[in-house]
C-alpha cells in the first residue's frame, strides 16, 4: 500500500485495515482564550497554554483526506471539527474574511 506524500506513518499491507487510517503530522494552534491546561507535579504547578491540533486524516477506504481539528485529549471543553477538503477551505475563507473585516491580524500566540 502507497501512503500518499503528506502521511507520517509507513503503513503496511499486513496492517489490518481498520488499524489503516494516514495521518498527517499537522499544525498546532495556541489558543489564547482558552483556560490554561494545569497539572501539579510534585510541589510544583505547571500551565501550559492548550491548542487546537489540525491534521489530515484518511482511511485507506475513503476517496479523499478530512481534516480533524481538535484539542488536546484532556480538553473535551474546547471545540472539535472534523471536515471534509471543500469545507475546511470555506471556513478558512470565512475566517479569514472575518480577520479582514477587523482589520488587523493581531498578534500571534
Ligand atoms: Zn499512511
Amino acid at each position: 500500500m502507497t501512503c500518499p506524500s503528506w502521511c507520517s506513518t509507513d503503513h503496511e499491507d499486513t496492517e489490518p485495515l481498520p488499524d489503516r487510517t494516514h495521518l498527517s503530522f499537522g499544525n498546532d494552534v495556541p489558543l489564547t482564550l482558552a483556560t490554561p491546561n494545569v497539572w501539579h507535579v510534585d510541589d510544583r504547578t505547571i500551565a501550559e497554554q492548550p491548542v487546537l491540533q489540525v491534521a489530515l486524516t484518511q482511511h485507506v477506504r475513503e476517496v479523499e483526506p478530512r481534516v480533524d481539528v481538535g484539542p488536546d485529549v484532556i480538553r473535551a471543553d474546547l471545540p472539535s471539527l472534523n471536515l471534509t477538503l471543500a469545507e475546511t477551505a470555506a471556513l478558512g475563507r470565512a475566517l479569514l474574511a472575518e480577520v479582514e473585516r477587523a482589520g488587523r491580524e493581531g498578534d500571534v500566540a
